[in-house]
């Protein structure tokens, strides 16, 4: 008897979790994803920063632990229901044909797009962090303009401006990008461009009150009194209304000249999950309408018992749960169990993760209180346990003890 066809939409936290593990003793399995890694996102910012190599951020979709899966290199660009059907844009520089993948069990896993809000000129001209060739570019832009901070006939003002890096967001990912960024000026480019790297700024935008406004007051408040005693130039209360290849334009405020500008301000749905005719979310991020057992709601009762939702681009009817990557981990996890036994499974139930965010300087928070070094050791213990390989994990402690030694990447290549 021939194995039902699995297909998986989306290879990152909760997609490529289940093609980690699924087993194809039991299904044909097919994972169709635009790129060809996985992007460990919680080890993004380190990576750019040259804490240990980019590839050790990503992991590939292909392993030859797993050859008896599928993947193509392509974007689902819309699915039929009914004839349980996934049409496909194959993702390459020429154009391809479309194909179709047809499927006896769908899982619909393709995470979420940074949301610019449709702010004029960001979608041209900011750094986004989403995966390792956004953190290559960051890398690249960053010493470029350090090297350009350095040439003989760079003015003091324009050094001034090449070297102003803002971040827009205070949320999680912008703070620890603000903290990597600041560590690396300190330890490493103090010494390589030690006259440029004085003139460094870096500024944090946000239109709330404060930032980490996700933590309880005096974590948040905490967070504010280190960053500014280590400089960090924290705009809350200001509201982006376009940028330009240079400057930003800030709601009542003067406007502000930028090298770098990365914008880090939250999810929109992807493109597929815009189109898929399914029940969302009413209000926030639009994400899939799941029941208890992850199946996808076709309208406002009956669900499509055949095609399951996780990750960031869906949620749970009455039990909203954040889109991280250890939630996406746990339903991957849930689901594994589901379609080892289908007859009968139990409600996905969340267990909850201690948030910690890293501020810079060997200083951080933890979501129940923890503050300073301790919550910084959990954070870095952390990047080991994101790792999704043995060679990776073995890999981020390498790098550390040679940056011990003898500096980051930056400093040495
Ligand atoms: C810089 C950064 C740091 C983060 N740090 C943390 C952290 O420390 N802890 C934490 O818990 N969470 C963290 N997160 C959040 C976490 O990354 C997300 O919650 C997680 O990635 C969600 O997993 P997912 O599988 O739903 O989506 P993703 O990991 O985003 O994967 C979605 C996949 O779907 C693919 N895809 C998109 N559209 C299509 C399509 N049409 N067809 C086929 N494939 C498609 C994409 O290419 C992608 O590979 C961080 C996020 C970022 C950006």
């Amino acid at each position: 008897m021939s194995k039902p066809r699995l297909v998986i939409v989306g290879g990152g936290w909760a997609g490529f979790y289940l093609v980690q593990y699924i087993s194809t003793d039991q299904y044909d399995v097919t994972i169709i994803d635009p790129r060809r890694t996985f992007a460990n996102t919680p080890l993004l910012a380190s990576a750019a920063v040259g804490l240990f190599h980019f590839h050790l951020a990503e992991e590939p979709i292909r392993s030859r632990n797993r050859v008896d899966i599928q993947f193509f290199k392509a974007y689902v660009t819309s699915v039929d229901f009914e004839s349980q059907t996934c049409h496909c844009e194959p993702n390459f520089d020429e154009e391809l044909d479309s194909f179709k993948v047809e499927y006896d069990i769908l899982v619909l896993a393709p995470g979420c797009q940074p949301n610019t809000f449709g702010t004029p000129g960001v979608e041209e001209n900011a750094l986004f962090m989403k995966n390792v060739s956004d953190a290559m570019a960051l890398r690249k832009r960053l010493l470029d303009l350090f090297e350009q901070a350095t040439l003989p006939n760079t003015s003091d003002a324009k050094v001034k401006e090449l070297l102003h890096i803002a971040i827009v967001g205070g949320g999680p990912t912008g703070i620890e990008l603000v903290a990597e960024l600041d560590d690396m000026a300190k330890d490493e480019l103090s010494k390589i461009y030690p006259r440029a790297a004085s003139k460094l700024t870096i500024s944090v935008y946000d239109m709330a009150d404060n930032i980490l406004g996700n933590y309880d007051k005096d974590l948040w408040q905490y967070a504010n009194e280190q960053l500014a005693k280590r400089k960090i130039n924290i705009e809350t209360n200001s509201t982006i209304e376009k940028v330009d290849a240079n400057h930003i334009f800030i709601k009542g405020k003067p406007t502000v000249a930028y090298g770098i500008l990365v914008w880090a301000t939250g999810n929109k749905e992807s493109g597929l999950t815009e189109s898929l005719d399914v029940r969302k979310s009413e209000k926030g991020l639009k994400r899939i309408m799941t029941d208890s057992n992850l199946r996808a709601y076709k309208d406002s009762s009956q669900v499509w018992s055949n095609v399951y939702a996780l990750g960031d681009a869906a949620d749970i009817d009455g039990n909203p749960l954040p889109p991280t990557a250890d939630m996406a981990v746990q339903k991957a996890k849930y689901l594994l169990k589901v379609l080892a036994s289908p007859s009968a499974p139990k409600a996905f139930e969340a267990s909850n993760k201690e948030t910690v965010s890293y501020l810079g300087s060997g200083d951080g928070v933890t979501e129940s209180g923890g503050k300073g070094n301790a919550a910084w050791v959990a954070w870095r213990a952390g990047s080991v346990s994101w790792s999704r390989s043995l060679r990776g994990r073995i890999g981020i402690l390498v790098s550390w003890a040679l940056n011990s030694l003898f500096g980051t990447e930056i400093a040495s290549v």
